[in-house]
């Protein structure tokens, strides 16, 4: 990572559904940090791929379109967005389609090294121009941020991010969008590259039986005695 710029890391991974986008946005807000979702990142190049009419089961037909699509994220965590070529797609990304495939896209290594790079420069940005910046996703703790100050997995029972993630895209089939969690973990966590794990240097936070702002209170305690060291 790029040595300019102060800001300080607050780096989070954890499976889809454990709190770790709501988790991400409250402390950034509450300690005025940017905020990136890089999950929103897989998501855009998913959508780009299925708009293009790319195969995303096949990895060879992804490797050669990654470089294409221009994603744009933006990072102040009260209104974040993410565009694709100039087009604000926040809504489609979250859509069935995408949810379906990204996984398979974001196995693919060209992929993840295209996302991992512009990760990289959006966080060396706001360590330089900002506070620092809070960072979501799979592989924040372990390959894209690994010397971040402070570092956090977090995760939260089966039931209970199915709960979660049923409220956010409002459907009433709890055990359909568990069973499609339970899909999603497991690609993510069994794929060759850059797996979803927990390194040992990482606090495990399970989020199970807490409210948002009890997690969000724990995480920005943490980051603020990780500060004043
Ligand atoms: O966080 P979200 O559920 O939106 O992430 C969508 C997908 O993007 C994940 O299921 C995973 O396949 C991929 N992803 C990843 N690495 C990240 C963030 C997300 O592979 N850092």
């Amino acid at each position: 990572m790029s040595a300019q710029g102060t800001g300080i890391v607050i780096a989070i991974d954890g499976p889809s559904g454990s709190g770790k986008s709501s988790t991400a946005k409250g402390v950034a807000k509450a300690r005025e940090l940017r905020y990136l979702d890089t999950g929103a990142m897989y998501r855009a190049l998913t959508w780009w791929m299925l708009h293009h009419g790319v195969d995303v089961g096949d990895p060879a037909a992804v490797a050669a379109q990654v470089e294409r699509p221009v994603i744009t994220m933006g990072t102040d965590p009260n209104a974040p967005t993410v565009e694709v070529d100039g087009r604000d797609v926040a809504a489609d990304i979250r859509g069935k389609d995408v949810t379906t495939s990204v996984s398979a896209v974001s196995a693919v290594p060209e992929a993840r090294e295209l996302l991992v790079r512009t990760q990289r420069e959006v966080i060396a940005a706001a360590r330089a121009e900002s506070a620092g910046i809070v960072v979501e996703g799979r592989d924040i703790t372990t390959v894209v941020a690994p010397d971040a100050p402070v570092k956090l997995f977090i995760t939260a029972s089966a039931e209970a991010r199915a709960q979660r993630r049923s409220k956010e895209v409002r459907t009433g089939d709890v055990a359909a969008t568990q069973a499609d969690l339970a899909r999603r973990d497991k690609l993510d966590s069994s794929r060759v590259h850059s797996p979803l794990t927990r390194t040992e240097d990482a606090t495990e936070l399970d989020t199970t039986g807490l409210t948002l702002d009890e997690v969000v209170a724990l995480v920005v305690k943490l980051a603020d005695e990780v500060a004043a060291e």
